[in-house]
């Protein structure tokens, strides 16, 4: 059988190791940290950096198509890479995700509405942009944010030097603060033979900067669950993408404005295991390796939560409870911020 490489061992790496297995596919795992989550799962599994050329490639040769499971991965190694087997999702997707300013630019230049942003490299470009987009305002470093990390609130123009001080000397990008009614997102998916499958969008609650839950169905009208798949599915087939996407969207009365995306399977879509026939890790397997996508339709009500360092200690209630299928990721050590499972309470 095919083998799946995967970027990535955590838990996003490890869904997917078991997700590829049950297609009856090898996975390898490449990876820089020791033991991590995906490693008790996946066929094969390579400790090395990104800069060792030489695992690169041993990786590359032993795989048939590589994906990955988190968007940061360095351009050099991808060039590496590129050159013995397709990455899919491919490099423009990759491109435009990994800097809030491409993903900006890249979206509004679809015709769709983002908050309004602008670059700052300097606490004079700060000024400027405070100027254009008024306060409250979120000051983001470009690139490798997640969580809510590398990221500062300016309620009014006067936080403008402590957030600049906060970037500690990376690109950022200024947002105006969306003043939105919930937060959804819209897990899509796209073959190699150009076909989109949209799952029912979620409605996502944060705690701390991190997703905390994801609800079935989300509160959205009709057409704004119409909007919502019409928004992700032009984004996929702009970039010619292959595998699962995460698209998450702030809902306002003005409509939908696009948050971020993921090139990846995504948090948001964690729902989709308990709540339909093919989820979403499923999904993107099926893409990267040329299959068919399968049936992404909704057949239960979900609430989707992440179990974040000592909610872990619930696990032995939440074993006990009816309807709730828990999905442990074999994380030893419970800090504080880390997600160590989550649990599928399905509703009905
Ligand atoms: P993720 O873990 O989803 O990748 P991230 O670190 O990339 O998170 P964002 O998704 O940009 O961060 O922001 C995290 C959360 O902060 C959002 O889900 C939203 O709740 C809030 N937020 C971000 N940008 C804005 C904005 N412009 N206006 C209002 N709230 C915002
Ligand atoms: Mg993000
Ligand atoms: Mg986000």
């Amino acid at each position: 059988g095919a083998t799946i490489g995967i970027l990535g061992g955590g838990q996003l790496g490890r869904m997917l190791s078991v997700a590829a297995a049950r297609l009856g596919f090898r996975s390898h795992v490449f990876e820089p940290a020791a033991n991590p989550p995906a490693a008790h799962v996946a066929d094969r599994v390579t400790t090395a950096g990104y800069d060792d050329a030489a695992a690169l490639a041993a990786f590359a040769a032993s795989v048939d198509v590589i994906t990955y499971e988190f968007e940061n991965i360095p351009t050099a190694a991808l060039d590496l890479l590129e050159a013995a087997k397709p990455i899919r999702p491919n490099r423009r997707a990759l491109a435009v995700s990994q800097d809030r300013i491409a993903e900006k630019d890249f979206l509004t230049g679809l015709g769709l509405s983002v908050a309004p942003y602008g670059a700052v490299d300097s606490l004079d470009d700060l000024h400027a942009a405070l100027g254009r987009i008024g306060a409250p305002a979120i000051l983001k470093t470009t690139r490798l944010g997640y969580d809510g990390k590398g990221q500062a609130r300016l309620r009014t123009a006067e936080d403008a030097e402590a957030a600049f001080a906060a970037m500690g000397g990376a690109a950022a990008v200024l947002e105006g603060f969306v003043n939105f009614s919930h937060e959804v997102s819209v897990i899509a998916a796209r073959g190699i033979d150009g076909a989109v499958a949209c799952y029912d969008p979620g409605e996502n609650v944060h705690r701390d900067g991190i997703l905390h839950t994801t609800t079935v169905p989300a509160r959205l009208s009709a057409a704004q669950r119409a909007d919502a798949v019409l928004i992700a599915a032009r984004i996929l087939n702009a970039l010619d993408y292959v595998g699962v996407m995460g698209v998450e969207l702030f809902v306002t009365p003005q409509g939908l404005l696009v948050n971020e995306i993921a090139p990846r399977v995504h948090n948001s879509g964690h729902w989709t295991q308990n709540g339909c026939a093919v989820d979403q890790f499923e999904q993107h397997i099926r893409a990267v390796a040329g299959w068919p996508l399968g049936d992404g339709n909704r057949y239960a009500d979900v609430v989707m939560e992440n179990l974040i360092g000592d909610d872990v200690l619930r696990v032995p209630q939440i074993a006990g409870e009816r309807n709730a299928a828990l999905h442990l990721y074999g994380k030893a050590e419970a800090r504080p911020g880390r997600k160590m499972g989550h649990v599928n309470r399905i509703k009905g």
